[in-house]
This record gives structure tokens, sequence and C-alpha cells, in this order.
């Protein structure tokens, strides 16, 4: 069995403990595990600070090259990085290979953003008192980025705290999920070889709760990114200070389905953002708001299409749905159906449990109250519900703890606008699933969604510091 240990300052160290790996989907032994303490990540972070102060004046197409050259590597290794996530994540693996394909593009799109990294002139005279004086902005890295991630994508949602951070001329200390730690330290040597030098990245797997204090109070941390738990972003926001934080927490994801959509057209999309890697996704359809006019047939076509969903091996080539993250994630989602069916709730399709895989869920006649509409589902669980009057969705869609992504599929103009005008998330996409995003896209939350915007330009946004410059000339 692989032993891994934890990579800093450009080495692999040992580590005090390690713990056994488990595959979800067989629960087999997969590999040993280095568990970093406090004072190991205290060491990464000191690594981290050292190696910035070289980095920062590293200039801005050597970045460039070594984010390329990274990509580079990855596309030859393709295949293997698919079947970590495969074998850590339980993920089918034709949704790993779509995660890597992803992944090359977020670390392409840093390479090229390294390079558009701009600030802005100021017009000084337009003040009285600011004559002869050019004012300027210049973007400048901050240091030491803290980067936590969560299981569902291992590589991807790495890409997007790394890419940035690197592009951006910060150095970074990672903590993968527990869950899934190979897919990160997979980036190690693959960094090292695209010649990042020692010390920009290290990572760190380990406890979150152990480790988090340290990667948020540490007084050369200037940055904590978080990909997560919206209960764990809470308690980041209340150590990190003044520091930059972003968080991308959890969601309930809406989808309007309005009056006069040809239901087979979108069936195949709306099935792959409610089940998609079992429901396990940020932004996976959660509710289904069906105007009545369409709604028998909308749950007919549904229950047929998820009908043909594969279960299976995440190592099948067709399989779709496999055994959820943990045996405690299986039991939460049981519980939780059957507090949706005590409330009235209907389970017209699937729910049922095998080991650790749940077939696909579709619930009708949901009330608002019920934990599977209120609470992040994050598993194969959808509710289904229908409306008269498109306001009346918007409002349903509204009132949530939570705003990442919604969509609505309509063919009125105007009802698309009520939607982008009223709905109160980070994004809203018409005529497609809120599941849909690009990696350059602006990415995030409002509400206990989180703070801060992802997509490799954005983050690098809030990865910088802007710095203002005056410039005084002799007049005469
Ligand atoms: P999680 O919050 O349990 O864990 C995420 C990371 O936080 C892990 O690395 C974990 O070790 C660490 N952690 C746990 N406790 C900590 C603490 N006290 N201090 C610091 N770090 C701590 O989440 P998860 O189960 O891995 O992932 C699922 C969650 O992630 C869902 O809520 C999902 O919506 C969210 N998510 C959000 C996005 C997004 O972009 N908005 C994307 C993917 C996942």
């Amino acid at each position: 069995m692989d032993k891994w240990h934890l990579w800093i300052n450009g080495k692999w160290e040992e580590a005090e403990k390690y713990e056994p790996l488990h595959a979800p989907h067989t629960g087999e032994e997969i590999a040993l595990i280095a568990q970093a303490t406090p004072e190991d990540a205290k060491k990464a972070i000191e690594g981290a600070h050292g190696a910035f102060q070289e980095f920062k004046r590293l200039p801005a197409h050597e970045r460039s090259r070594i984010l390329l050259k990274a990509t580079q590597l990855l596309e030859q290794r393709k295949e293997e990085a698919a079947r970590i996530i495969a074998t850590e994540a339980a993920k089918p693996i034709k949704a790993a290979r779509t995660e890597i394909v992803r992944t090359i593009q977020t670390y392409q799109f840093a390479g090229e953003e390294a390079k558009r990294i701009y600030g802005e002139r100021i017009p000084m005279d337009a003040a009285i008192g600011g004559e002869n004086r050019v004012g300027f902005t210049m973007r400048v890295p901050q240091g030491v980025v803290s980067a936590i991630t969560p299981f569902n994508f291992p590589f991807n949602l790495v890409a997007h705290k790394v890419g940035p951070a690197i592009a951006a001329g910060n150095a970074i200390v990672l903590k993968p999920a527990e869950k899934t730690p190979l897919s990160s330290l997979f980036l190690a040597e693959l960094f090292q070889e695209a010649g990042l030098p020692a010390g920009v990245l290290n990572i760190i797997p380990g406890l979150g709760p152990e480790l988090g204090p340290i990667l948020e109070t540490h007084p050369y941390v200037k940055n904590i990114t978080f990909t997560g738990s919206p209960k764990v972003g809470k308690e980041i926001r209340k150590l990190a200070e003044f520091r930059k934080v972003t968080l991308e927490l959890g969601s309930n994801s809406a989808l309007i389905v309005d009056e006069g959509i040809d239901v087979d057209s979108i069936m195949d999309r709306v099935v792959e953002g409610a089940f998609s890697y079992n429901g396990q996704v940020c932004i996976s359809i959660q509710r289904i708001y069906v105007h009545h006019s369409l709604y028998e047939t909308f749950l007919e076509r549904m229950i047929a299409r998820t009908k043909q969903l594969v279960i299976g091996s995440p190592f099948d080539e067709n399989t779709d749905i496999t055994a959820v993250i943990t045996k405690d994630s299986l039991e939460r989602l049981a519980t939780w159906i059957s507090e949706a069916v005590g409330l009235g709730a209907k389970v017209v399709y699937g729910g049922d449990v095998d080991g650790q895989i749940m077939t696909p869920a579709i619930l009708t006649d949901v009330l608002h109250q019920a934990k599977v509409i209120q609470e992040e589902v994050f598993g194969p669980i959808v509710s289904v519900m229908p409306f008269e009057h498109i306001e009346d969705a918007i409002r349903l869609v509204n009132d949530s703890r939570y705003g990442l992504n919604a969509g609505a599929y309509t063919r009125d103009i105007n009802r698309a606008f009520a939607c982008v005008n009223q709905i109160e998330t980070g994004g809203v996409l018409i005529n497609d699933i809120p599941t849909f995003r690009l990696d350059h896209m602006p990415y995030g939350g409002i509400k206990d969604s989180g703070t801060g915007r992802e997509g490799v330009r954005f983050a690098m946004m809030d990865m910088m510091e802007e710095k203002f410059v005056s410039f005084h000339w002799d007049s005469k």
C-alpha cells in the first residue's frame, strides 16, 4: 500500500502519524496518509513565507510558464489522475475524466491570467491640489494563502485555489479534504517538475478542526480560501480577523421550469444536474418548481429518465450512480427522506439503500419547511413542486438561507428578466440548469452560500492587494 508523507518546502517529510484511507465504494484500504500536526502546519506556513520572498519577484511570464507546463504534465497523466478521483471519491470514471479536463483548463486559465494583471491610472489633476502628479494602482501578491478544500471535486476545486494563487505570485499551504488527499498529493511532484520553486506549494493532509486554527490565524497567512460546508465557513470567518477570506459554501439550488418548455429537450440536463455524482455537487439541483401545466408530464419523464441511470462501480464506463461518500452521509439522507414523508411527502421514485448506495430519489408534495428543501441535501434527492405564477416560484427560490446558483427555463423574455432581476443568488442561469459552471465564470454565493468569487481571474483579484502610487514631478 502506498504511504504518503507531507509535502513541505519541496520535500516529502515524515509525519508522526498516518491514517488509512478507504475507498468509499469497496471499503478497501487504498493508502496510508500522513496526518499533519499544527506544528507541521506552522513549518509549512513558515516555509511558504520564506519561498514567497523570492517568488513574488518572479516575472509574470515565468509564473505563466510554470502553470502552462503543469497543464501539459497533467494532460500526459490525465487517465491516472481520473482514476485517483474514482478510487478515493467513488466518482464515476466518466465524471472523473470530465473533472480532469476541467482541471487542465482551470490551470490553463491561470497561466493565461498571470500575464493580465493590470492596474489603473488615476487622473490626479481631477482634484484641486493634484497637479503635477501621476497616480496609478498596482496589484501585488499578498503572501501566504491557506487553502482548505472539500472532497467532491478534489482536483478542480484545488486548481481553483492553487492556480490563481500561483498566477498572482503568492505561496500556498493546501489542506485537502480528509477523504480525498491523493488528488492533492499528486500535484506535489507535478508542480515541482513544472518548475515551481520549492516551498511555494505545500500540501498537508490532516484533520480540519485540528489544522484550521493555525491555518487561519498564523501571522504569515494573509489570505484564506475555503470551499466546504457553511458550518466550517462560519468558524473560519470568526478566526480570520482582518485577513481576506473567500468562502465557497453550500446550497439548495433550485430550477424553475416555466410553461411552454419542451420537457423532453431538457430532461437529460435536468437529471444530470440532479443526480450527477450522487448529487454531491454544491450546485446540484435540489428543488424543481415546474409550471402546473407541465407538472405531470415533467414528473413522468423525469422518473423514466432517472430509471435509466446506471448504478455500479465507479470504474465501470457506464456507471452514473455510486456509493455516497460516507455511511454517516447515507444515514442523514435516509433520515431526511423520512422527515419529509412524515410531513406528507411522497417518494415517487428511488430512495432505496443498498450498502453505501442510495438510488436517486424523486419526492413530491414536499412541505417547504422539510429539511430536503431548507437544508443542503448534498445527495441524490430532488423535490419537484408545481407552481401557478412565476412570481410564486421566484419567492420560493428566494425563501432560503442559501444563494449560490439558480436556473430557469422559460421562453418568455419578461419572465426571464423577472428571474434575472429578482432571484437572490450569486448566479442566475437562464435556459440552463443551476449546475452549469465553466471555470472562468465568476462563481460564488450570497447569504449562507458564502462570500467572494472564484473563476480564475475573480479569485486572483481576491488574492492580491491594490497598492496606490502617486508620483510627483517637479513642475519647473
Ligand atoms: P467540509 O466543510 O466538511 O470540509 C471541507 C474542508 O474543511 C475539509 O478539508 C475539512 O477537513 C475542512 N475542515 C473541517 N472542519 C474544519 C475546521 N473546523 N476548520 C478548518 N477546516 C475544517 O465539506 P465537505 O463535506 O468536504 O464538502 C461538502 C461541502 O462543500 C458542501 O457543503 C458543499 O456544498 C460544499 N462545496 C461548495 C462548493 C462551492 O464552490 N460553493 C463546491 C464544492 C463543495
